[in-house]
């Protein structure tokens, strides 16, 4: 037999089935509170005003061209992601502790982080376990499962008070054994909208030190989240400052609405010591390596928007601006949600809905409610009770809210 009789029907990926199911539905008053993407007030996809002009520029540059790019892309924009990430004359650039690669959007850096580590972070020859957050971003556990790291999770959510399972957690990666691999999103974690404190990340930091566990960050809402791109890599800033060695996976899909254009960096940051430039350059040796033969080299166009914007001052002003709308918009919707269902004097708290930050709120919805939403609604979610707070606006923001509010009593 051909070898591909033996190959199953795999499912649907659950979001994009969802967004499918969406767009066939034909009801007027529907809803789209699953996809992972901005849309402005008219439920429509919002092409940032300063990606407008960088565009511009770009387009009547007589130097542009359809070249490939370095296998480690873009330098004038690598070297400004990583300032981006751990800010502007910070001691591990400045002493070169920081290799950085362009790379697939943040799934595709995630994905050579992976990678890198499943080759370089051994012990006796096998693998160290990664763990990730319960719940946490679906793509996770597919893309360390595909290069054969192993995976485990550590408690995250707390369904009664729909904040952090601090405690849980900490007796998690104290049990974990040393040296494990530990994923933690940056900020505005994916999908429960629910961040540790700054003061939870330094105890966070102080555990994994002790463990010499190895932080891999993961992050696609720098500025987003709080509309302070400083604020929102505090954690990072903070990990590095501790010395210690780690990997960054960064996204510039929805801090600068440039999704399908797959902009994206990987950063590997060494611990000071005196050779850690050498360290720095032998990784970014295996990191082209493993580039090359994956995607050869990144694409250009997002990354040429994203340096325009990143390298001119006041691009990169109006830039924090744009942050501020998308960020200002959502925050906006979280109060009006919260109010409104608090009007209602719907069943239960809904105070996560403003504690939660960034695009996603855990509403707490069952899996039967969630399918009541869609079925009576039209309302769309995954049906972990996830939703996208940029699917709301002001026009359908009271029929979300009273559609909730009959699908609880
Ligand atoms: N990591 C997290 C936690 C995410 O939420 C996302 C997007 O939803 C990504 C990574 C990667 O997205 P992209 O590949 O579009 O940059």
């Amino acid at each position: 037999n051909f070898p591909a009789e033996a190959v199953p029907q795999a499912p649907e990926d659950p979001l994009f089935g969802l967004m499918r199911a969406y767009k066939a539905d034909q009801n007027p008053d529907k809803v789209d509170l699953g996809i992972g993407a901005y849309r402005d007030d008219n439920a429509k996809p919002w092409v940032l005003p300063v990606v407008k002009k960088a565009d511009e520029i770009l387009r009547n540059d007589p130097e542009a061209n359809h070249e490939y790019l370095p296998i480690a892309g873009l330098a004038s924009l690598t070297s400004k992601a990583a300032e981006l990430l751990l800010g502007t004359g910070a001691p591990a650039i400045a002493e070169k502790r920081v290799a950085s690669v362009q790379t697939i959007s943040g799934t595709g850096a995630v994905h050579l982080g992976a990678l890198f580590l499943a080759r370089f972070y051994k012990v006796n020859g096998a693998n160290r376990t990664l763990y990730l957050s319960n719940p946490t971003w679906a793509n996770h556990h597919q893309i360390f499962t595909n290069v054969g790291i192993p995976i485990e999770q550590y408690p995250y959510f707390d369904k009664k008070t729909k904040g952090l399972d601090f405690e849980g957690m900490k007796a998690s990666l104290a049990n974990a054994p040393d040296r494990s691999i530990i994923l933690l999103h940056a900020c505005a974690h994916n999908p429960t909208g629910v961040d540790p404190t700054p003061e939870q990340w330094r105890e966070i930091a102080e555990l994994m030190k002790a463990k010499k566990h190895f932080p891999f960050f993961d992050t696609a809402y720098q500025g987003f989240a709080s509309g302070d791109l400083d604020r929102d890599a505090g954690a990072i800033r903070y990990f590095v400052e501790q010395g210690f060695e780690l990997v960054i996976a960064q996204s510039f899909a929805k801090n600068f609405g440039l999704y399908g254009e797959r902009a994206g960096c990987f950063h590997f940051v060494a611990p000071p010591a005196p050779d850690a430039a050498e360290v720095t350059t032998r990784v970014a040796s295996q990191l082209a390596i493993l580039q090359r033969s994956e995607i050869s080299n990144p694409p250009i166009y997002g990354a040429r928007i994203a340096s325009i914007v990143l390298n001119d001052k006041d691009l990169f002003a109006e830039w924090q601006e744009n942050l501020r709308t998308m960020s200002g918009r959502i925050i906006a919707m979280r109060q009006a949600l919260r109010s409104k269902l608090e009007e209602l004097g719907t069943p239960g708290q809904w105070n996560h809905i403003t504690d939660q930050i960034g695009m996603f709120s855990f509403t707490g919805l069952s899996e039967a409610q969630v399918q009541k939403i869609r079925s009576d609604f039209h309302i769309y979610m995954t049906k972990n009770g996830r939703i996208s707070m940029a699917g709301l606006n002001t026009r359908n923001i009271e029929y979300v809210a009273k559609a909730i509010d009959r699908v609880v009593r």
